[in-house]
C-alpha cells in the first residue's frame, strides 16, 4: 500500500462517483446520505481513504470515547476555524469507516484530492482499529469510557482493547482524560498528552447538588464504573469524585495514580446554561466561558482544548473558539418554537442522562419531556434507565412530566420508582403529540427540557421540520 497520498485512477473515479451520488441523494432529499457514497467509493477504490488522508499536511486527528465525541469534535472544529486551519470533518455523526470515507470525499476535488490541511475524524470506539489500519492517525483523543450500548460492544474491557489497538497501530499520540481511570491507563507505550479538571468552586458545587441528601449519594456512586489498577489489579480509590468514575484517582495497592494533566480546567463554575473556568495550558491561564450546560461538557471542552493545543492552535484561538461554539446534533440545543423555549438534550446512557437531569433540575422553571426508544441505534437494552439518577427530578415541582417513545410505559414506571407520583406523569407514546402537549403546557418564562434517545432525536428533527423549524444539526 502506498501512503504518500498519490491518487490512482481508481481513486479519481471513486471520488467522482461518490460525489455525484451524494449530490443526487441530497437533491432527492433522502436524508443525511452518508453511507451509500462511502460504500460505493470504497468498492471502486479500497485505497481511497488511505490515499486522501495521507495528503493532508497536518495529518489526521481522531476523537473517540463513549460520550462527548460530537461535542468535543464540534468545539475542536470551532477552535480550528478560529485558528485559521482548513480541515475535513465527519460532522454529521457518520463515524464508521464508510461515513468517514464519504466525509473526506466531500472535502476533496476529484482531480487533485483533498483540499484541507487536516482531517478531524469522530470515530466510533469499535471502528477506530479498522480506520487506523487504513489511515495514519497522528493523534487520538479519548473523552471517557462509560458503559454504553451494551449490545454492540459488550464489556468495557473490550472497548479499551479496541481503542488500544487503534492507538498502537500507528503509535499515535494519545490525548487522554487523566481523571477517567478507564481512559488514562490506555496505550501506556505511546506519547501522551493528558487533560483534567483541578477543582470545582464550592458555590457552584452547592448549586449542582439540588435534590435530597440521599439522591446526592446516589448520583455520586450509581454511575461509577468499577475501575481497576493496570499495574496491580486492585480497585481504584479516589480523593475527589466529579461524576461517575471521573475524579482524582489513585491505587491503594501500589504507587499508580492519576497522571498530572498538562491541560487543566481550574476553579470551574457550572451554571444551568453555561460554565466558566480557568484554562491552564503549561502554566498559562485563559479565562474561558463555555456556552453549554453540565460538567461533562467542561470535559469535552478540555479535550478539544488539549487537541487544539497539540495541533498548534494559540491559547486565544482556543478561548474564542470555545466561546463561539454552538451545539450540534441535539447535544444541549436551545430552540424557540412558537415563542416558547425548548432545550433538547440527547440522552443515551446513565452518566450522560444523570448529567442532563442535573442541569435540568437547576432550572426552577423546567418542564420535562423524556422520550425513550429501543431501536438498534438507541441500544436495545433499556436497563440503563435504572442506573441513571432520575431521582433528581423529584425536586421539580412544576406540573406534569411527559414520557414518550416506544418505551414510554417503562419510563413512566422508572419515574414512579424515582418518587414522582403517577398523577404527575403523562404517558404520550407518539412524540409529535407529546411535543405538542409539552409546548402547550408552557407558561411565561418556562422551558421545556426535552430529553430524547437517539432515534427520538431523529424523529424530533422531522417533526420540527414539518412545523417549519430546524435544528442546528440538519
Ligand atoms: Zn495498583
Amino acid at each position: 500500500m502506498t501512503d504518500d497520498g498519490k491518487l490512482t485512477s481508481s481513486d479519481h473515479a471513486a471520488i467522482l462517483v461518490a460525489q455525484l451520488t451524494a449530490a443526487t441523494i441530497r437533491r432527492l432529499g433522502l436524508g443525511l446520505g452518508s453511507n451509500l457514497p462511502g460504500r460505493l467509493a470504497r468498492k471502486l477504490s479500497p485505497t481511497v481513504l488511505s490515499h486522501l488522508s495521507a495528503q493532508t499536511a497536518r495529518g489526521v486527528i481522531a476523537v473517540t470515547g463513549t460520550n462527548g465525541k460530537s461535542t468535543t469534535s464540534g468545539i475542536l472544529s470551532s477552535i480550528l476555524r478560529t485558528a485559521g486551519f482548513t480541515f475535513a470533518h465527519n460532522r454529521q455523526g457518520a463515524n464508521l469507516v464508510t461515513g468517514i470515507t464519504a466525509s473526506l470525499i466531500e472535502s476533496s476535488n476529484w482531480k487533485t484530492g483533498i483540499a484541507a490541511d487536516l482531517c478531524l475524524f469522530e470515530i466510533d470506539e469499535a471502528a477506530l482499529p479498522v480506520v487506523a489500519k487504513e489511515v495514519k492517525i497522528g493523534s487520538v483523543v479519548v473523552t471517557n469510557l462509560f458503559r454504553d450500548q451494551l449490545d454492540r460492544f459488550g464489556e468495557l474491557d473490550t472497548t479499551a482493547r479496541l481503542i488500544n489497538a487503534g492507538i498502537n497501530q500507528n503509535k499515535s499520540t494519545a490525548i487522554l482524560n487523566s481523571d477517567d481511570p478507564n481512559v488514562s491507563q490506555l496505550a501506556p507505550d505511546v506519547t501522551h498528552l493528558f487533560f483534567g479538571l483541578e477543582n470545582i468552586l464550592p458555590s457552584s458545587s452547592d448549586e449542582s447538588n439540588t435534590g435530597s441528601e440521599s439522591s446526592k449519594l446516589v448520583s455520586a456512586t450509581s454511575n461509577m464504573e468499577l475501575s481497576y489498577c493496570g499495574k496491580c489489579g486492585k480497585e481504584i480509590s479516589y480523593t475527589t469524585v466529579f461524576y461517575g468514575q471521573i475524579g482524582h484517582w489513585y491505587c491503594q495497592g501500589c504507587d499508580f495514580k492519576r497522571p498530572l494533566p498538562k491541560v487543566v480546567a481550574r476553579d470551574v463554575e457550572v451554571a444551568a446554561t453555561h460554565s466558566r473556568f480557568k484554562l491552564v495550558i503549561e502554566g498559562k491561564i485563559e479565562e474561558c466561558v463555555l456556552p453549554l450546560p453540565g460538567l461533562f461538557n467542561v470535559y469535552n471542552a478540555l479535550a478539544a482544548a488539549a487537541a487544539a493545543h497539540h495541533l498548534g492552535a494559540s491559547r486565544e484561538a482556543i478561548r474564542y473558539g470555545m466561546k463561539e461554539y454552538s451545539t450540534l446534533f441535539g447535544r444541549s440545543e436551545r430552540l424557540t418554537i412558537e415563542g416558547k423555549s425548548i432545550i433538547v438534550q440527547l440522552i443515551k446512557n446513565p452518566a450522560g442522562a444523570t448529567q442532563a437531569l442535573a442541569s435540568c433540575v437547576k432550572d426552577s422553571k423546567a418542564k420535562v419531556l423524556i422520550a425513550i426508544n429501543d431501536n438498534l441505534a438507541d441500544g436495545r437494552d433499556i436497563s440503563w434507565l435504572w442506573d441513571a439518577d432520575f431521582e433528581q427530578l423529584a425536586a421539580l415541582k412544576n406540573g406534569t412530566m411527559i414520557v414518550s417513545g416506544q418505551r414510554a410505559e417503562d419510563m413512566a414506571v422508572r419515574l414512579k420508582y424515582a418518587g414522582i407520583s403517577s398523577d404527575q406523569i403523562a404517558t404520550v407514546p407518539k412524540l409529535a403529540q407529546a411535543l405538542r402537549q409539552g409546548i402547550d403546557s408552557l407558561t411565561e418564562g418556562e422551558t421545556l427540557w426535552l430529553m430524547p434517545t437517539y432515534t427520538n432525536l431523529l424523529d424530533l428533527q422531522k417533526i420540527l421540520k414539518a412545523m417549519g423549524y430546524s435544528m442546528n444539526c440538519t
